[in-house]
């Protein structure tokens, strides 16, 4: 098969690339699973806007805060300045965020933001947003989208890249040439044992980048996302208790129900002190009481939360809940600059794959879908002004390269052990450095 422009994955990053495409551009979208599952639509809290000029020399610094000052500051402004056109857009593909009695767009806060600047759709802010971008997506005839087809590695000759091998929905392995290919696979949590993440996503862009020598940044910046619902049996995918349900009052406690931490502090922060608490407590959770948030609030706010514990056996109106650390988001991945370029040629990364360095070593808050849309767009743009330049390619022969690739679950499980040992030699040269440096 060939194609104009591949895009690997199809959450928030992977459309909103495609929908800034021209439309005279082919465009093939793959997906490992199907359309639904991808863990921008499991996205609660919401995505934050520069609200007005007054606000941007302190988003700024909340920001490079939780980063640890450790962001790239070029990627940091991009991101904050472009938020305004991006949530135009959004709104124009109708994008229901909360609105304040008198029509304006309501704001809420999460941990680490020292002022409301977060839109939302209820606790499903990441759901309404993707669905209403594959809305969109589906309505241009020049989009393709391939279900349950997973890119097994990208095809390249010389440091360009040609397009990727694929694991049809049929169980066939094929290959689609590309002009232009685009990663935007997610993250990794699929990689470990707890997290927020779908199981699927296990870094399949990363492997790819290493097989090939694309270059990777911040490979040890992990994060773990402080509150997510304990539970005794050992749960597919951990359930998240979103950081502005403690924006808007929430509390946490330890053993004998006693505050023991500042509630709003970075996530990292936050997640050194919970567990702490839970060594000292010998506890495999610490509590989460919601009660302080006035109950009309709970209600409108966070219905989804409200459902899944109850569904879990908790009234979180009259009762505790129990949470835990899981692993949440990836600061690292594959490098990329300011137009979501990576080091090879003809191939571009974006969304949570990407590291433009935007979240230096810890991400705030609902950053991330608004990272994500902010350098989808970049690339996109990139394409559509570079296009005129390429001339007529030639296709290396690819047909020796499927061979490799006839071992699915070998393939897919040699990938998560590359990821991983990527993941820990880097998180082990960082130690080693900081031990010198201490
Ligand atoms: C529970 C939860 C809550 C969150 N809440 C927020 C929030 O409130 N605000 C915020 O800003 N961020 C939030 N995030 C983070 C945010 O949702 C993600 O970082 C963002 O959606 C990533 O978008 P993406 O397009 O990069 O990846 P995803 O949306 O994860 O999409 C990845 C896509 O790649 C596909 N894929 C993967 N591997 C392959 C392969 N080999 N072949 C083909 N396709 C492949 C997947 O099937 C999927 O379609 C949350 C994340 C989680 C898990």
């Amino acid at each position: 098969m060939k194609t104009d422009i591949l895009i690997i994955g199809s959450g928030c990053s992977g459309l909103y690339c495609a929908l800034h495409l021209p439309a005279k551009m082919q465009i093939t979208m793959i997906t490992k699973s199907d359309l639904e599952s991808s863990d921008s639509f499991l996205a609660q809290g919401g995505i934050c806007m520069l609200k007005d000029e007054a606000d941007y020399a302190d988003y700024f610094e909340d920001t490079m805060r939780a980063g640890h000052y450790e962001n790239d500051r070029t990627s940091v402004e991009i991101m904050i300045r472009s938020s305004g056109q991006v949530i135009r857009d959004l709104l124009s593909y109708g994008v229901d965020f909360q609105r304040e009695k008198d029509g304006r767009l309501a704001f809420t806060k999460e941990g680490a933001h020292s002022d409301k600047r977060i839109l939302f759709h209820k606790d499903i802010t990441g759901k309404e947003i993707t669905q209403k971008l594959l809305e969109q997506v589906k309505k241009r005839p020049n989009i393709r989208l391939l279900e349950h087809t997973v890119m097994l590695d990208i095809i390249s000759r010389e440091n360009r890249c040609y397009g990727a091998a694929v694991r049809k929905a049929n169980g066939m392995t094929g290959i689609i040439r590309a002009s232009r290919t685009i990663l935007a696979t997610g993250g990794i949590g699929g990689l470990y044992r707890h997290s927020t993440n779908f199981r699927h996503l296990t870094g399949d862009g990363v492997a790819a980048a290493l097989r090939h020598k694309v270059a990777l940044y911040n490979m040890s910046y992990v994060q773990i996302h402080p509150t997510t619902l304990w539970t005794a049996d050992q749960q597919e995918r951990s359930f998240l208790i979103s950081e502005s349900v403690r924006g808007e009052g929430a509390r946490l406690y330890d053993k004998q129900m006693r505050r023991f931490v500042n509630e709003l502090l970075p996530r990292d922060e936050l997640t050194a002190a919970i567990q702490a608490q839970m060594k000292k407590d010998d506890t495999a959770f610490v509590w989460e009481d919601l009660r302080p948030i006035p109950p009309k609030e709970l209600q409108t706010h966070f219905p989804n939360i409200i459902a899944h514990c109850a569904a879990m056996g908790y009234d979180v109106a009259k009762e505790c809940i129990p949470v835990v650390p899981a692993q949440h988001y990836f600061m690292g991945g594959i490098r990329t600059d300011g137009h979501s370029r990576t080091s090879m040629e003809q191939l571009y990364a974006v969304g949570e794959t990407a590291c433009n360095g935007v979240h230096g070593k810890n991400r705030l808050a609902s950053n991330s879908l608004l990272e994500s849309l902010v350098f989808a767009k970049r690339a996109a743009q990139d394409i559509a002004s570079s296009w005129k330049r390429s001339g007529t390619e030639v296709w290396p022969d690819m047909s020796a390269d499927l061979k490799r690739y006839e071992n699915y679950e070998q393939l897919m499980e040699e990938n998560k052990v590359l990821v991983r040992q990527e993941i820990e030699a880097a998180a082990a040269k960082d130690e080693s450095k900081n031990r010198k440096e201490y």
